[in-house]
């Protein structure tokens, strides 16, 4: 049997019944957009959260690009991000106005850290992008005595906490992605904003309806990016089940430790006083592709991520200064390889995964 990357239908199966009935009340109601299930979707992950405020968006990487600019960020402003993360985190910057500049990431961690983002700060810094990469929270406290505000890109990481406070309430302002494999993930794409500052909620939820308070007058050139009702209705329905889901995928990592993966290939390191909520499980090993060749024939699926960082592609040539070495991102693009992490992966098949790269490694 193949051991599937993700697993998003064993977790959904027991609430399958009853996310249709929820589906069939929205479309009796006839509300489709910014109506009572996105309002109490909101509320109620505010208050998973800890935080004040959530607003509701179409998808994470706009959530970036709209907490940017409710940040204050402008033309000509610089955002410093990792190049080791999902595309989308520069390009939102860019969508923004903005320029991003690429930064290093700690092994470790696969975390930005004060030391990593210090190079790439200038006085034209407005503002850092943290990613909580593959479910295990950046340091926020330490990144914020930086002085700069920090967007805590979450979009991986819904379930995570360090020292009791959620992943989504560590910055100053935080995103996160409902596409369907996310951590919290809806029927299509989703995504949100979360913040404790009143001025940054006010002005996100004008930008996501076309930078209108009153839908009578447009103040700003936004966006049309709304989280809709039947996903909204759906994400009230799994936010319930997501931190037993990250209990879950704590487990199957511990899984793989007492399988012995990590005498291997290099297991990622939790910092002090986290709780990761693993959406990838990734390792590294300097031969990943042989590993990852070796996985497939044993029908395990496993994948690497990011081999072509951010300040490689060409998309993101006009941002990358000539001299840009980023050496741990080099090194982890070539050396990673994400093995199988859902909220349901057991011990068999952790033994099953261990065994494989046992002979292989
Ligand atoms: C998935 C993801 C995004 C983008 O989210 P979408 O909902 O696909 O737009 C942004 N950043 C990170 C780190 C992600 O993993």
């Amino acid at each position: 049997m193949t051991i599937p990357l993700f697993d998003t239908t064993t977790p959904l199966a027991p609430l399958r019944e009853n996310i249709l009935i929820r589906i069939g009340e929205v479309v009796g109601r006839g509300a489709f957009i910014l109506g009572p299930e996105v309002d109490a979707f909101e509320r109620e992950f505010a208050e998973y959260l800890g935080v004040e405020h959530v607003v509701g968006v179409a998808n994470g990487t706009d959530a970036i690009t709209i907490a940017l600019r409710a940040l204050g960020v402008q033309p000509g402003d610089e955002v410093v991000v990792p190049s080791f993360t999902f595309y989308a985190t520069a390009e939102a910057v860019v969508t923004a106005g903005a320029t991003p500049v690429f930064c290093d990431v700690d092994y470790d961690t696969r975390n930005v850290t004060p030391d990593t983002v210090r190079p790439a700060l200038s006085s034209r810094t407005k503002a850092i992008v943290a990613v909580d990469l593959f479910g295990c929270p950046a340091p926020a406290t330490e990144l914020r005595a930086l002085g700069l505000p920090i967007l805590e890109d979450a979009a991986q990481a819904a379930g995570a906490s360090v020292d009791g406070r959620k992943a989504g309430a560590l910055g100053d302002v935080a995103t996160f992605s409902f596409y369907p494999s996310k951590n919290l993930g809806c029927f299509g794409d989703g995504g949100a904003i979360a913040t404790d500052d009143e001025n940054i909620a006010e002005l996100a939820r004008a930008l996501r309806f076309h930078g209108s308070r009153d839908k009578k007058t447009f103040d700003y050139v936004g966006y049309n990016s709304r989280l809709d009702e039947v996903q909204a209705a759906i994400l009230r329905m799994l936010l319930r089940h997501l931190d037993e889901w990250s209990d879950g995928r704590r487990a199957a990592a511990a899984a793989y430790a007492q399988a012995g993966v990590g005498e291997h290939v290099t297991l990622p390191v939790v910092p002090h006083g986290a709780q990761p909520a693993w959406h990838l499980y990734v390792v590294t090993h300097p031969h990943a592709d042989a590993l990852l060749a070796e996985l497939r024939v044993r029908e395990i699926q496993s994948r690497a991520y990011y081999r072509t960082p951010l300040h490689r592609q060409p998309a993101m040539a006009p941002y990358v200064g000539d001299g840009l070495s980023l050496p741990v991102t080099d090194e982890l693009a070539r050396t990673n390889l994400a093995l199988p992490m859902s909220p349901v992966l057991g011990a068999d098949s952790a033994e099953r995964v261990a065994a494989v790269l046992a002979a292989g490694a």
